[in-house]
Protein backbone atom coordinates (compact mmCIF):
# COMPACT_ATOMS: atom_id res chain seq x y z
CA UNK A 1 0.00 0.00 0.00
CA UNK A 2 0.92 3.63 -1.17
CA UNK A 3 0.67 6.20 1.25
CA UNK A 4 1.47 9.93 0.83
CA UNK A 5 3.30 11.53 3.60
CA UNK A 6 0.91 14.31 3.53
CA UNK A 7 -2.26 11.83 4.61
CA UNK A 8 -0.62 10.55 7.66
CA UNK A 9 -0.76 12.95 10.73
CA UNK A 10 -0.51 10.82 13.07
CA UNK A 11 3.22 8.88 13.92
CA UNK A 12 3.60 5.61 12.95
CA UNK A 13 5.67 2.48 15.10
CA UNK A 14 8.89 2.05 13.93
CA UNK A 15 10.20 -1.70 13.02
CA UNK A 16 10.33 -4.00 16.14
CA UNK A 17 14.26 -4.28 17.65
CA UNK A 18 15.40 -7.34 17.57
CA UNK A 19 16.07 -7.21 21.30
CA UNK A 20 12.75 -5.15 21.72
CA UNK A 21 10.85 -5.73 25.31
CA UNK A 22 7.54 -7.32 24.77
CA UNK A 23 4.51 -6.18 26.52
CA UNK A 24 2.04 -8.42 27.89
CA UNK A 25 -1.31 -7.67 25.80
CA UNK A 26 -3.97 -9.20 28.15
CA UNK A 27 -8.12 -8.79 27.22
CA UNK A 28 -9.68 -5.12 27.79
CA UNK A 29 -11.47 -5.27 30.98
CA UNK A 30 -11.94 -1.72 32.49
CA UNK A 31 -9.54 -1.12 35.19
CA UNK A 32 -9.77 2.21 34.35
CA UNK A 33 -12.25 4.32 34.47
CA UNK A 34 -13.12 7.25 32.46
CA UNK A 35 -9.87 6.85 30.21
CA UNK A 36 -9.38 9.38 27.33
CA UNK A 37 -6.70 8.39 24.32
CA UNK A 38 -4.51 11.52 24.37
CA UNK A 39 -1.87 10.01 22.06
CA UNK A 40 -1.99 6.92 19.08
CA UNK A 41 -0.73 5.68 15.73
CA UNK A 42 -1.97 6.33 12.65
CA UNK A 43 -5.08 4.33 11.46
CA UNK A 44 -3.31 3.72 8.10
CA UNK A 45 -1.94 0.58 9.78
CA UNK A 46 -4.15 -2.58 10.07
CA UNK A 47 -2.55 -2.24 13.87
CA UNK A 48 -3.27 0.80 15.77
CA UNK A 49 -2.08 1.77 19.34
CA UNK A 50 -3.39 4.16 21.78
CA UNK A 51 -1.66 5.98 24.62
CA UNK A 52 -5.02 6.07 27.42
CA UNK A 53 -4.54 8.15 30.57
CA UNK A 54 -7.40 9.30 33.79
CA UNK A 55 -6.33 10.21 36.98
CA UNK A 56 -2.59 9.65 36.51
CA UNK A 57 -2.19 6.51 35.51
CA UNK A 58 -2.15 5.32 31.77
CA UNK A 59 -2.15 1.96 29.77
CA UNK A 60 -1.59 1.05 26.20
CA UNK A 61 -4.28 -0.44 24.37
CA UNK A 62 -3.66 -2.29 20.98
CA UNK A 63 -5.93 -2.62 18.22
CA UNK A 64 -5.72 -4.85 15.11
CA UNK A 65 -8.15 -3.80 12.28
CA UNK A 66 -9.33 -7.37 10.45
CA UNK A 67 -12.04 -7.75 7.98
CA UNK A 68 -15.21 -6.61 9.30
CA UNK A 69 -13.84 -6.72 13.35
CA UNK A 70 -11.12 -5.86 15.14
CA UNK A 71 -9.37 -7.30 17.98
CA UNK A 72 -8.64 -5.27 21.31
CA UNK A 73 -5.99 -5.44 23.26
CA UNK A 74 -4.41 -3.93 26.55
CA UNK A 75 -1.24 -3.64 28.94
CA UNK A 76 -2.42 -3.00 32.51
CA UNK A 77 -2.40 0.13 34.53
CA UNK A 78 0.48 2.04 35.28
CA UNK A 79 1.67 5.59 36.71
CA UNK A 80 1.13 8.03 34.08
CA UNK A 81 5.06 8.48 33.52
CA UNK A 82 5.88 5.01 33.65
CA UNK A 83 3.02 4.61 30.41
CA UNK A 84 4.36 7.29 28.53
CA UNK A 85 8.16 5.98 28.66
CA UNK A 86 6.58 2.85 27.28
CA UNK A 87 4.48 4.80 24.83
CA UNK A 88 7.95 6.61 23.42
CA UNK A 89 9.76 3.08 23.57
CA UNK A 90 6.57 1.62 21.57
CA UNK A 91 7.38 4.28 18.84
CA UNK A 92 10.74 3.87 18.62
CA UNK A 93 10.68 0.17 18.30
CA UNK A 94 12.41 -0.90 21.55
CA UNK A 95 8.99 -2.34 22.93
CA UNK A 96 6.13 -4.22 21.61
ZN1 LIG B 1 -0.15 6.53 8.17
Amino acid sequence: MVILPDECVSPHVAMAQRDHVRLEWRRPYQALERARPVAWTCFCRATVYELLESAGQAFLRRTVQLDGRHEVHETSVRPINEARTIWTALLTGRTR
